[in-house]
């Protein structure tokens, strides 16, 4: 079984990344150091390749890494690369409430979870970066407790109910991280044996 690390101090990604995995044979593992990496790329791109970069030159071994966030079109985008860093300090509570502020009157509502998950080995010099998209919409309110961050203001296409009322399962086989890991591991596997 391979190792690979994860570039994260996240505990919940690396549980949502292993569930992701299923039974294929790679072993996902926390970085063992925490290294800082300045997120300032202006796009999810840039962030999650960087990350994998560093990491993975730091630990001389392969590395994962992802970069996501909620990207509102009647926003401009907004709060995108931002998205864990919007009103920093404050709670999501009071972060979502902000949005749906800024969102009254809005006659689109249309949003998505973006991620992109990257894999780099420093040994061979191998960068794979994969897309994963969900589309949606922002509610009119705060709806469920479930999941984290903005899940319960978000709906995605296909369903009546945000991520917080809908739980793990779904998000687990249509998410954004999901869909960009998923596509990262089958592009891994095909072009060798990670
Ligand atoms: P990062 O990818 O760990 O840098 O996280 C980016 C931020 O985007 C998170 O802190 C959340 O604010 C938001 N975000 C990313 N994915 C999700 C999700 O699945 N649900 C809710 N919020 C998310």
């Amino acid at each position: 079984m391979k190792k690979i690390f994860v570039a994260t101090t996240n505990n919940h990604k690396i549980e949502e990344i292993r569930r992701i995995l299923g039974d294929l044979k790679i072993e996902i593992e926390q970085s063992p150091k925490k290294i800082d990496v300045e997120e300032d790329g202006k796009t999810f791109m840039e962030n999650s390749v960087k990350k994998s970069y560093y990491y993975g030159n730091t630990l001389g071994a392969p590395v994962i890494a992802d970069d996501s966030g909620l990207v509102i079109d009647y926003l401009g985008g907004f709060p995108g690369v931002m998205s864990a860093r919007f009103l920093e300090g404050k709670s999501y509570e009071e972060k979502m409430k902000e949005i749906l502020k800024k969102l009254n009157g809005a006659n689109d509502r249309s949003a998505r979870f973006v991620c992109v998950a990257s894999f780099y080995d420093p040994i061979e010099g191998v960068l794979i970066s994969a897309e994963g998209v969900i589309e949606g919409k922002i509610a009119d309110e705060i709806k469920g407790n479930g999941g984290f961050g903005y899940d319960p203001i978000f709906i995605p296409e296909g369903y009546d109910k945000t991520f917080g009322e809908l739980g793990e399962e779904v998000k687990r086989k249509i998410s954004h991280r999901s869909r960009a890991f998923r596509k990262l591991f089958s592009i891994l596997f095909k072009v060798r044996e990670i």
